[in-house]
């Protein structure tokens, strides 16, 4: 059966291009008779505030896109995540931001940083010397890993070059995003992943850490982001985007008949339910390119 997740962030009140992701990730599910779970993202204490989570649950149930099971809060989860980091073959690293930025080599692909291996080797002595709290990064082996997002099509990455040794838990202690989100999707038996393509460059070492880990991997579906008319990634300071101005101004079904023939599911932009959307969901209708949004949204 498929097993699918929402895993939205409570940083901010949901915004288009949340909803968006939701709908997909629902009718996605929906469309193929499957378990549709509820996965909140409270991993960072410093950004989740406690007000968007309920926010979250009552702009979902707004939009019609309900939920079968909810799975627990990432902030409960810490031992699970413990349990996990014990089996990846990791190393402390005690470089300061500015020690990455001399020593970077070329960009990875997501924009980050390729770690150039500073604290890989460092002898027990070594690291007593260091004075600070280290982050703890995962040693990648020298290997491809090659996936199809159901979206994108074939990706191929290179763990060494492309990547580099990633970390997996902050020196603040907090176990990293790649890690929380293998562990949860794994334990809670997600089948697929869907999500913004802004992730599409998180996606080979997340699957090397649920195969390093014995975890099946799912299958990646990552989904066009939304920009301006200008061609500009729409951003979450749009306030006129965010949920409580699109509640304001729409009905849910004004808004989903919108989204929808945007995304090209629809071929006009009349109301309709997420239900009724359902018939009309197919994963080829969605191509690649950014979805415009028009100004007057
Ligand atoms: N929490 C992330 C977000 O809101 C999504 C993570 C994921 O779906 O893997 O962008």
């Amino acid at each position: 059966m498929t097993v699918g997740r929402f895993a939205p962030s409570p940083s901010g009140r949901m915004h288009l291009g949340n909803v968006f992701t939701a709908l997909l990730a629902w009718l996605s599910v929906r469309s193929q008779g499957g378990e549709m779970l509820l996965r909140i993202e409270d991993l960072d204490p410093e950004r989740s505030k406690g007000e968007y989570i309920e926010a979250l649950r009552d702009d979902l149930r707004w939009l019609g896109l309900d939920w079968d099971r909810e799975m627990p809060l990432q902030s409960t989860r810490a031992a699970a995540y413990a349990e996990a980091f014990a089996k990846l073959p990791t190393y402390p690293c005690y470089c300061t931001r500015s020690e990455l930025h001399e020593a970077s080599a070329p960009h990875a692909s997501d924009g980050t940083f390729l770690y150039a291996g500073t604290c890989r080797d460092l002898t027990q002595a070594e690291r007593e010397q260091k004075r600070r709290k280290p982050a703890w990064r995962v040693r990648v082996p020298d290997e491809t890993v090659r996936f199809t997002d159901g979206v994108f099509g074939p990706q191929s990455e290179n763990l060494a070059t492309q990547c580099g040794d990633f970390i997996v838990r902050r020196s603040d202690g907090v176990y990293a995003y790649q890690l929380a989100v293998v562990c949860d999707d794994g334990f809670g038996g997600v089948t697929e992943v869907v999500r913004g393509s802004d992730l599409l460059g998180s996606t080979a070492r997340q699957i090397f850490l649920y195969r390093t880990l014995g975890l099946p991997v799912p299958r990646f579906y990552h989904v066009p982001l939304l920009v301006a008319p200008d061609g500009k990634r729409l951003s979450k300071r749009e306030k006129s985007l965010d949920m409580a101005h699109l509640r304001q101004n729409h009905s849910p079904q004004a808004l989903l008949g919108r989204l929808a023939h945007l995304a090209g599911l629809t071929g006009n932009d009349a109301p309709v339910s997420a239900a009724e959307l359902t018939a009309a969901f197919r994963w080829d209708k969605i191509g690649t390119e950014a979805v415009i949004i028009p100004a007057d949204f």
